[in-house]
């Protein structure tokens, strides 16, 4: 598996064994990372001449647009294979159309406390089960970079609806990001792992914590966004490949940030926000109980949904 891959860089014209050694250090380990990038990205992660930089991504992407248009009853025919996950609340999954989608990103954004990594958690429990009964009877990827993950809070929401616990636990991968570029090679590793289990949810929590910390400052925006733009549309094609759910989140910044404008406004601006297919803005409200908003989806109305968090987990 990884052989193939490492044969198309190894195919490009103009790439030699050492070039295609520094793209894979760099983390472009498939030709869909190389057309996706700028000229200018791809000179200083490999050191590379502009020319030679902008001939390869030429190429890559001649290699992988064969198949860019498929027609109106394609698409329709692949929508029809699109999976639902319940996250606990039938009010919020209709807020969503019926569930968190596959074939999508969901972003839910939100200060410290709003729920984001509840609803996770929740995400990774239901995804296991059967249709029926609102999962896709599959694994779930979790990429943590806050070291929020917890078995014990798994534990609780798998009692409260009768599973065995450990099995539930046994089928949630968890992995924790120690900084940005740690958080896309992990997206690597999901890629990889989802070609041995069935894995049909990818929890991002925190999509943004790392990068923000990482590139402070206006000099810094630039390249902040144009790394969370990759790391997005990875996520957007691991969701194509395997009709599965991406669920990321993102905290709005509590303090007016100088640097970074409109404080109420979710991180990372839009590049997440025209990425991502669905938008969830979630806020506090009296004691367990929580409000989603809906914003910016391309087939829903927008609109709000109360829930709540309490010991058995997310609930009306
Ligand atoms: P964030 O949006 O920052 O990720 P969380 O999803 O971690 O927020 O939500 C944290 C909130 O979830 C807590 O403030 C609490 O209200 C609720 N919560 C967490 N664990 C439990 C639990 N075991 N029982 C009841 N409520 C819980
Ligand atoms: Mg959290």
């Amino acid at each position: 598996m990884e052989k193939d891959s490492a044969n198309e860089i190894d195919n490009l014209p103009g790439v030699g064994p050492a070039t295609a050694e520094k793209l894979r250090e760099s983390g472009l380990t498939e030709l869909m990372d190389i057309a996706v990038i700028s000229p200018q990205e791809l000179t200083d992660l490999a050191d590379l001449g502009l020319t030679t930089a902008s001939k390869i991504i030429q190429e890559a992407r001649k290699m992988v647009n064969k198949d860019d248009f498929k027609t109106g009853k394609e698409l329709f025919e692949k929508r029809q294979d699109i999976g639902k996950i319940s996250c606990g609340s039938n009010t919020l999954n209709e807020l969503l159309g019926g569930g968190f989608e596959s074939q999508s990103i969901i972003e839910l954004f939100g200060e410290f406390g709003s729920g984001k990594t509840q609803i996770a958690h929740q995400l990774c429990v239901m995804v296991q089960l059967p249709k029926e009964q609102g999962g896709l009877e599959s694994h779930a990827f979790y990429i943590d970079t806050e070291n929020t993950f917890r078995p014990e809070r798994i534990i609780q929401m798998s009692e409260a609806r009768d599973l065995d616990p450990d099995e539930v636990l046994s089928k949630i991968h968890v992995a924790r990001a120690y900084n940005s570029s740690h958080q896309m090679l992990l997206l690597d590793k999901v890629k990889e792992l989802s070609k041995e289990v069935s894995g049909r949810l990818l929890i991002v929590d925190s999509l943004t914590a790392h990068f923000r910390a990482e590139y402070i400052g206006r000099g810094a925006l630039a390249d902040r966004q144009q790394k969370l733009n990759r790391h997005m549309h990875e996520l957007l094609r691991w969701s194509d490949l395997n009709n599965g759910v991406v669920c990321v989140t993102n905290q709005v910044a509590a303090k007016p940030d100088a640097f970074f404008g409109d404080p109420t406004r979710p991180i990372g601006g839009h590049i997440v926000g025209h990425t991502a297919t669905f938008r969830v803005y979630l806020r506090k409200s009296k004691g367990p109980k929580r409000i989603a908003r809906l914003i910016d989806s391309p087939h829903l109305p927008e609109g709000e949904a109360v829930f709540t968090i309490t010991k058995e987990g997310i609930n009306d």
